[in-house]
């Protein structure tokens, strides 16, 4: 199992860390700031470098038993198991990642119906909602607008499956449920504004959303609308 550390602190861009095995192309370590993909957000790239040489790092996925694979370059080098390594992620493009993401969140805050889906990319994100009303996109633009103007603070918190079982309603997401059986589920809290489960890296505040503008509001068939969500 390797050690998750972006779930604790989503700003760090680099730990020391020790290969702990090697899965086809992939590194595996025991503790990372890479992010896995999941929850629509794209695998962090970096590098993960060592005395003797340095390997790019393409992707990020989950592997077997809650280990994280670092999938290498076509050709790379690999540090056999037991090397100290450094791994630094490719900072401009997660720092992107956060700020859709957390912007996608202010857009479920806003559009309050179930959502069925979601990606996430440096350029563009998106949005998908159970609804059949038409979206007003410029009264979004002014409702997200002004919650980043209030800048409110962003945190996470854990609570337990028993919580959450308790309280449905947090579970927004009715396409991808949170996962259950770890004993304990981690809520990405928005103060006054969002409440839900959530495994992704977000913003300290929603301030750091910055500037942005909302694409183009799809029809996605009868039930569905599509909100894109674009940084300026
Ligand atoms: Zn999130």
């Amino acid at each position: 199992m390797t050690e998750a550390l972006f779930r604790d602190d989503a700003y760090l861009k680099n730990c020391d860390a020790t290969v702990v095995g090697l899965a086809d192309n992939a590194i595996v370590l025991d503790r990372t700031v890479f992010y896995a993909m999941g929850g629509g957000q794209p695998g962090d790239t970096g590098t993960i470098s060592w005395d003797a040489g340095t390997a790019e790092i393409v992707d990020t996925r989950y592997g077997e038993n809650g280990e994280i694979r670092h999938l290498t370059a076509e050709g790379s080098s690999l540090p056999p198991a037991g090397t100290a390594v450094s791994a630094e992620i490719d900072w401009d493009r997660r720092y992107r990642h956060m700020r859709m993401h957390t912007g996608l969140h202010l857009i479920g805050a806003v559009l309050q119906y179930g959502v069925t889906g979601g990606s996430i990319s440096e350029q563009k994100s998106r949005l998908d909602f159970d609804m059949q009303d038409p979206i007003d996109k410029e009264k979004l633009t002014v409702d997200i607008q002004a919650l980043v103007d209030a800048d409110k603070p962003v945190s996470c918190r854990w609570i337990s499956d028993e919580e959450l079982e308790a309280q449905p309603e947090l579970v927004r997401t009715m396409s991808v449920q949170p996962p259950k059986g770890a004993g304990k589920v981690r809520l990405l809290e928005i103060q006054d504004i969002d409440l839900q489960p959530c495994g992704g890296t977000h913003l300290r505040s929603t301030g750091e959303v910055g500037a942005f503008h909302i694409g183009k509001v799809e029809k996605k068939g009868k039930h569905n609308r599509r909100v894109n969500l674009h940084l300026d």
